[in-house]
């Protein structure tokens, strides 16, 4: 089937009005659409799916309309309109009436409630039309490249708040307890960025940046919880036009917290929604991840005004653009906000995870042919993100950060109010750097996979060879090369040298003026690549760790541990190279360390969980005892979070008896006086009471769920159910997940913890495999797949024949090759348990008598 729509009626403008109806969940809508004719023709294809269109008529200006017939697809999700006489060239006006249905699937125009402090119900209507949804939401030529400009009228009860795009310039008393409230029209933008808002929303006094009013939404009752918000905004609203050098395309920004919200974020044009957990906070009862969560969403979100709205990828092929490059973006603002977060050595956590599935067979090149909605939804993941944001990293820091932001300057000037191709970023960049930036980046654009760069001593220098990484592919090299810009750092004699160079072959010597005491390769960390050392060298560099910069830490363990998983180091080897970062004061490198135990927990037989919990409770001690439970006056908020990460992984994945105890003491000391305890410890208690709590503790935490008053204390006490380790009280939380209890938006992630977690995977999977239909139509698409991403945890050749067998018979297909990754993560962890059970066994079993 044929997805793209005929490009021989092409919109130039769209006047919306809308009439939404809360408490029947439907909606009334008339569209006028402004439509250049290019040929002659009779009828007229444009999308759209779950309405009904009750009208469809053409007209010239000031001629006689002319109605046509209506055939809707569901299918392809179109509507054909056939005309009795032929429509010749030129402008014509296309009006459709049509009714739709708010649905609850978070997606096109849907139905979102909430309660009230009393209880009572509540319900708000909202949009969210990326990708392909605004079809749901009115007839459209539903493509990125169709762009228009809207003028959106919505008729509403006169109580209700309405916001679209644009800021009202009209809101006039219909006379009969409705409303028309009309928007101001809008740049021409796609209509996925397309926003209608409506409900007993109330909103924040706007903070003036420039000539740009800035305001949160949200549900009566929550206004104080946007002040976090609205800082971040306003700095990364500045901070955008100074870097674009362009000012903010829209009129106002409103940042909206919906209750019910599928993705993290959307960034509409001038109405930006969010889940509430990505944009309202209580500063001070909040943790720095956070913190830093809403940060990281809301600088994104902004920065997609100019990236993704001003200037949009011709289809969704182009989505890694938009998205890389608004993580990038929201990496550089937020950095420049906070320069103490160390944002960018944050980063190295959400390029290994890109990482984890660009080493499979089944990954796919960033860019990625994309022909139909559902393959389309499976763009929006690590490789589009995080694997897209680390080569626009490695390319500024190749180029020069000046340099990348001049040619940035330049595509968006010559792209605006239009589309644009990778291409095009390539050429204005290229342009700025006056070099070809194909030649560097198309290995990592258009092409699967990254470099393994191996480090050889070589006379006093070392010798650096590459080839791809795989996780189940061994030595194998099947001779896919890439640029890599290396940035390699030595510790000789008198100091420390580097050197920066190009390797685009096989190999490349690089030698060094003295016998060097450590080399480290990927220095700063910005490259996508791994690095495996020669024996000698990893043993110099990790006995040297404290000199290299945290990123470097964190990449060395991470890398290793990816070696260890790909059978290139023993995993007894990588045990004992941890063993090297008892001292270690970086939260990401701990993060690191700590994921690779977690994984190693998942692989190991239950007779050998106790020596795993003692050797965590011996790399840890240190360090936790470092920092004890208490904040201190000259520490870091780094440091405090990293008292949560540590004391967290002691009582949970450590088992550590005195450390669960303590836990306890300190919840119910928060019980009597709630600012008693630091932020950054108050989620790690709430785990490991969990994760060593019985009845009481549940029903407690259940009932904190319900009525938490922030949604960070809502999270913490919902993922806490899931962290349960008695089977009746794992039970109780599997079924809040299809009995309405936990929000659709929330019950696949609650899944997917379920899934991953040693004590629930059986129970989870079983549940899974009996209510996965029931779960496939009450979450919203772009969620409910996600909640497989628990499945590689189901480590035991008879968990994964069970796997491959439940998908393959129900036919289950999550879009792209999500599902073929999800399955070969599978396997690696299978072949990894089969290849090291033998001698994990033994190394844990000597853990135990320390
Ligand atoms: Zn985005």
């Amino acid at each position: 089937m044929d997805y793209r729509l005929p490009t021989t009626v092409v919109p130039r403008r769209y006047d919306l009005r809308l009439e939404p109806d809360l408490a029947t969940a439907t909606f009334a809508g008339e569209a006028v659409i402004t439509v250049d004719v290019e040929t002659t023709l009779t009828e007229i294809v444009l999308n759209a799916a779950e309405l009904q269109i009750q009208s469809a008529s053409v007209a010239r200006n000031g001629g006689v309309p002319i109605h046509g017939s209506i055939t809707l697809d569901e299918a392809a999700e179109r509507a054909r309109l056939v005309f009795p006489a032929a429509i010749a060239p030129g402008e014509w006006r296309l009006m459709l009436r049509f009714t739709g249905v708010l649905n609850d699937r978070l997606h096109g125009f849907y139905r979102s409630t909430y309660k009230d402090a009393a209880g009572q119900p509540h319900t708000i209507a909202a949009t969210q039309f990326e990708a392909t949804d605004a079809r749901r939401g009115f007839p459209c030529w539903d493509e990125p490249a169709f762009k228009a400009v809207f003028g959106v009228t919505l008729v509403v009860p006169e109580h209700l708040a309405a916001v679209s795009n644009t800021a009202v310039v009209r809101d006039e008393p219909l006379g009969n307890g409705r409303k028309a409230i009309a928007f101001a029209d809008t740049i021409r933008m796609s209509t996925y960025l397309v926003a209608f808002v409506v409900g007993e929303l109330e909103a924040t006094d706007p903070v003036m940046v420039g000539r740009t009013p800035l305001k949160v939404w949200c549900v009566p009752g929550k206004k104080q919880l946007a002040r976090f918000a609205l800082a971040i905004g306003a700095f990364a609203l500045d901070f955008f036009e100074g870097y674009y050098g362009l000012p903010y395309p829209g009129d106002k920004v409103d940042l909206l917290a919906i209750p019910d919200f599928a993705a993290g974020a959307m960034e509409n044009l001038g109405a930006i929604t969010f889940r509430e957990n990505a944009l309202l906070v209580d500063e001070a009862a909040a943790s720095h991840s956070e913190l830093e969560r809403i940060a990281d969403v809301v600088a994104h979100e902004v920065a997609h005004m100019w990236f993704g709205d001003l200037v949009t990828m011709t289809w969704w092929n182009g989505i890694w653009l938009n998205e890389a490059f608004a993580t990038f973006m929201e990496l550089l603002a937020v950095d420049a906000w906070k320069p103490e977060w160390k944002r960018w050595v944050t980063f190295g956590v959400s390029r290994a995870a890109a990482m984890a599935i660009d080493g499979l067979e089944a990954t796919r090149p960033i860019e990625f042919e994309v022909r139909n909605p559902h393959d389309c939804v499976a763009m929006f993941d690590l490789l589009t993100y995080e694997k897209g944001a680390s080569t626009l990293r490695m390319l500024e820091q190749h180029l020069d950060p000046a340099v990348f932001r001049d040619g940035v300057r330049l595509y968006l000037e010559r792209h605006r109010f239009a589309n644009a191709e990778t291409t095009d970023l390539w050429k204005a960049l290229g342009d700025a750097a006056r070099q070809p930036i194909p030649a560097v980046m198309d290995g990592w654009i258009f092409k699967p996979g990254y470099p393994l760069v191996t480090v050889e001593p070589d006379g006093t220098g070392v010798k650096l060879s590459q080839r791809r990484f795989s996780y189940l592919g061994g030595e194998t090299d099947a001779g896919q090369r890439w640029r890599i810009p290396v940035v390699l750092r030595a510790s000789v004699k008198h100091g420390y040298v580097e050197r920066r160079l190009l390797l685009d072959g096989d190999t490349a010597t690089v030698p060094l003026p003295a016998k060097a005491d450590w080399v480290v390769v990927n220095s700063g960390g910005s490259g996508f690549y791994r690095v495996r050392y020669a024996s000698p060298l990893l043993k110099k560099l990790a006995g040297s760790a404290g000199k290299i910069a945290p990123i470097e830490r964190f990449n060395l363990v991470s890398d290793s541990f990816a070696l260890a998983q790909a059978g290139l180091m023993p995993a007894t080897e990588f045990l004992d190279l941890t063993a090297r970062f008892r001292a270690e004061t970086d939260r990401n490198v701990w993060t690191a360390l700590t994921s690779s135990l977690a994984y190693v927990n998942r692989v190991i037989a239950d007779e050998q969980r106790g020596g795993l919990e003692a050797l965590v409770r011996h790399r840890l001690a240190d360090a936790a005892e470092r920092l004890g439970w208490e904040p201190q006056e000259d520490e870091t908020e780094l440091d405090r979070q990293l008292r949560g990460d540590l004391l967290r992984a002691l009582g949970t994945l450590g088992n550590d008896e005195a450390v669960q105890s303590r836990a306890r003491t300190v919840y119910a000391r928060y019980r009597e006086d709630e600012g008693s305890v630091d932020a950054n410890v108050l989620p790690a208690v709430i785990a490991i009471l969990a994760a060593s709590g019985e009845e009481s503790e549940y029903a407690e935490f259940r009932d904190r769920f319900k009525r938490a008053r922030t949604p960070q204390e809502e999270q913490r006490y919902l993922y806490a159910l899931a962290g349960f380790r008695q089977p009746e009280l794992l039970r109780q939380t599997l079924e809040m997940t299809v009995n309405g209890e936990v929000r659709s938006q929330d019950a696949p992630f609650v899944i997917r913890a379920l899934l991953t977690s040693v004590d629930s995977r059986g129970l989870a999977w079983d549940f899974v495999k009996t209510h996965w239909q029931a779960m496939a139509q009450q979450y919203p698409e772009s969620a409910y797949r996600r909640m497989y991403e628990g499945v590689p945890a189901l480590v035991s050749p008879e968990w994964e024949r069970d796997v491959r067998a439940f998908f393959a018979d129900n036919k289950i297909d999550l879009g792209g090759r999500t599902l073929q990754q999800y399955l070969e993560h599978l396997r690696v962890a299978v072949a990894f348990q089969q290849r090291e059970a033998e001698p994990l066994a033994a190394y844990l079993s000597r853990q135990k008598s320390r």
